[in-house]
């Protein structure tokens, strides 16, 4: 269920310029916090389960700054925590499109395809990237017991309805921590639509490093 807070209240970091969070695009990441799963591997554990310890950027001064560097950035990218929590994310998407023109990159655990459906109809978003954590029967490990094989399936069944309709918006990628096996990856990797590749990424131990001083 999508019950959080307005992005605006949920927004706790600005990256102003990145070279890989959107390949081949100099982008600015927004960070919301607050995230429905709890992955074992998480990086971003802290603005996911602990953003309420940390104060709430101003929209005022965020848009400022997003409005002065929009000249010179390819695009947008939405991140997390889990965005999609908000219900109300696209409109808060097609507020920051509106205002600054730019291309929207959302990244997301894929578990609240009608967020996702209703950003697509709005056309707020231009590329969807979704997390496949791993195979369903693997899902309540993978995510500190917080979504079911079912779950997963039927919430990623949806989502990739939406990106059979939506071809171009959508990306797939896993990341691959250790408790995948080479198994599990070869039947992950039959998991996307026809069309669709899953790209994976490796799995980086986490060493302290905060959420707004990636590593790329
Ligand atoms: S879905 Fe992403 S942000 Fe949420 S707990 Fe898992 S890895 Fe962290």
């Amino acid at each position: 269920m999508c019950n959080a807070p307005s992005p605006w209240s949920r927004l706790r970091g600005l990256e102003p310029m990145s070279l890989c969070d959107w390949p081949g695009r100099v982008c600015a990441v927004l960070f919301l916090g607050g995230c429905d799963l709890r992955c074992p591997t998480c990086h971003n554990f802290h603005l996911a389960w602990y953003s309420q310890d940390d104060p709430c950027l101003s929209r005022i001064h965020i848009l400022e700054i997003l409005a002065r560097n929009a000249p010179w950035l390819d695009g947008l990218v939405v991140t997390g925590g889990e965005a999609a929590l908000s219900a109300d994310l696209p409109e808060w998407l097609a507020e920051l499109h509106a205002r600054l023109s730019l291309p929207i990159k959302l990244d997301t655990n894929g578990m609240h395809p009608a967020v996702l459906e209703r950003c697509l109809a709005l056309r707020t978003v231009n590329l969807v990237a979704v997390d496949i954590k791993g195979p369903w029967d693997k899902y309540p490990l993978l995510t500190g017991n917080r979504v079911s094989a079912h779950q997963a399936r039927a919430s990623l069944h949806q989502t990739f309805k939406l990106a059979e309709h939506y071809p171009d918006r959508f990306l797939f990628r896993t990341t691959l921590v250790p408790s995948l096996s080479p198994e599990d990856i070869q039947a992950m990797s039959m998991l996307p639509p026809s069309g669709h590749t899953l790209h994976t990424q490796p799995y980086r131990p986490f060493q302290g490093r905060h959420h707004k001083e990636k590593a790329c």
